[in-house]
């Protein structure tokens, strides 16, 4: 059975959760597809004390008139106006007329010797099992990596009872300076940050310093550390370690949206260069939640109702990415952390790909069909973010890399023509060229 909407949202995370209100309240059929049991995302994900903000919007979408669909995944795009979900048990065709893209982003893991020990986890990772229900109290971990994410991370596990033995960030302390300076304009997040200190009191935060080496026989036992040159080996039970997030563009990309710096192009209206596709949230710039909730607005309003729906927000938008702007360059990633893997570290964990055998290769193809990286289940999703920072490597997510499905399916669904009648379709259009300015640059 195939559903039709005016417009379908992809992705339950904050910016697709306002996309699709405010979509809705336009009286247009609006529908909310995501692969997780329950709307949130990954700052919302069940589990997670809910704040006013969290416990507003998702209230919204309760009493709102949109259709929901949770725990289906989109797997393709056979044709303009249609996209193909599957659940555990089906898989289905959904017709759109517009279609806005929030599908969020992952964390971005660099290699070193004893990334893979069990325990050593993504930072993002070790915080979302924990909402699940891994007890953490009395372990001791290490956060480190880079970005706000580490803060936020160390602080809901200090909550929860673990003991934070360091928080390691790679940028060096200088960096932060010039930041400081729109940190004093922004008071939530000024207030925000003090919340972390002092969830954390007590902590050892160590700046331009990073984790270069993990080990343990069955499970992680140590973890040494670097900071300027000098080193040093800490125990713990758990490495929680992230670099960045990295959104995820593999819809978009099948979609033909055009990417530039990592990210899908917008214009202010977060229109894509592909007609009726609007993205909004961490695919067009990792912003963090506040911004991802205004592009969402942004983008639902100008899907329903047109431009002149959105021009306050837009420029309430602008400012918000001059702060964007300044936090990305402080954590921009050392190029000292290149050299991280030795010959035998794995860089390809599905594969069993290391970096001396990556090393020999020019581009993400070529590396790709002579040594199978990539390949495996997570098709790239781990290593291709990898090998960019590593090799600088072309993304592993550019439309000519992506083919559908996009993530390992049913077997049954692949038997779906996908000349689909139900849906009327249409021929792939070029949008105007999108004018607005990207949420960051790489
Ligand atoms: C542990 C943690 C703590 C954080 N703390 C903070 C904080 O304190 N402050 C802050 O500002 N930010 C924080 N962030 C960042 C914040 O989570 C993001 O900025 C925000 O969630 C972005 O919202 P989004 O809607 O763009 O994406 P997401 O929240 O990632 O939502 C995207 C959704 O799309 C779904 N999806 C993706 N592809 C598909 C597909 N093909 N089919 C179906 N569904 C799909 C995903 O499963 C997900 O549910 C934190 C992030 C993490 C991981």
């Amino acid at each position: 059975m195939n559903e039709h909407f005016d417009i379908l949202v992809v992705g339950a995370g904050p910016a697709g959760i306002a996309a699709a209100v405010s979509a809705s309240a336009s009286g247009k059929r609006v529908g909310l597809v995501d692969d997780n049991p329950a709307p949130g995302g990954q700052i919302w994900r069940s589990g997670t004390p809910a704040g006013a903000e969290a416990r507003k919007w998702l209230a919204r979408l309760d009493t709102s008139s949109v259709f929901r669909l949770q725990g289906w995944r989109v797997i393709d795009h056979p044709k303009h106006g249609t996209l193909r979900v599957e659940s555990d048990q089906d898989c289905r065709d959904l017709c759109y007329e517009k279609l806005i893209l929030a599908t969020g982003a992952r964390e971005r893991f660099l290699p070193f010797p004893g990334w893979t020990i069990p325990n050593v986890m993504g930072a993002g990772g070790l915080d979302a099992m924990v909402r699940g229900g891994l007890p953490i109290a009395g372990k001791r971990v290490v956060v480190g990596g880079t970005g706000p994410l580490l803060l936020a991370v160390a602080a809901h596990l200090a909550r929860r009872g673990a003991k934070i033995v360091a928080v390691c960030e790679q940028a060096p302390l200088r960096r932060f300076v010039p930041f400081a300076a729109y940190l004093l304009r922004e008071p939530a997040k000024l207030l925000q940050g003090i919340d972390y200190l002092t969830a954390t009191r007590g902590t050892r935060f160590y700046t331009g310093c990073w984790p270069i080496a993990a080990r343990g026989k069955e499970k992680l036992e140590s973890v040494s550390l670097q900071q300027s040159g000098k080193n040093w080996k800490v125990r713990c039970d758990y490495l929680a370690c992230g670099y960045h997030l990295v959104p995820n563009l593999e819809l978009a990309a099948l979609i033909g949206c055009r990417i530039e710096d990592g990210f899908v192009a917008t214009d202010d209206m977060l229109q894509t260069s592909v007609a009726g596709v609007f993205c909004a949230g961490e695919p067009t710039g990792i912003g963090g939640v506040e911004l991802a909730l205004l592009e969402g607005k942004i983008a639902g309003l100008a899907a329903a109702a047109g431009p002149a729906a959105v021009e306050k927000l837009v420029s309430h938008r602008r400012r918000r990415l001059r702060f964007v702007h300044a936090l990305r360059s402080a954590t921009a990633l050392d190029p000292q952390l290149r050299k991280l893997a030795t010959e035998t570290t794995l860089v390809c964990r599905c594969e069993d790909v290391s970096y001396g055998a990556l090393r020999k290769h020019v581009s993400w193809r070529d590396a790709k069909l002579q040594t199978r990286c990539g390949m495996g289940p997570c098709q790239g999703r781990i290593c291709g973010a990898a090998t960019e920072f590593l090799f600088g490597w072309d993304s592993a997510l550019v439309e000519s890399n992506i083919r559908p499905p996009i993530f390992p399916v049913m077997v049954s669904s692949l038997g779906i023509p996908d000349d689909n009648q139900a849906c009327p379709g249409d021929k792939n259009t070029v949008a105007d060229t999108p004018t607005g300015t990207p949420k960051e640059t790489r």
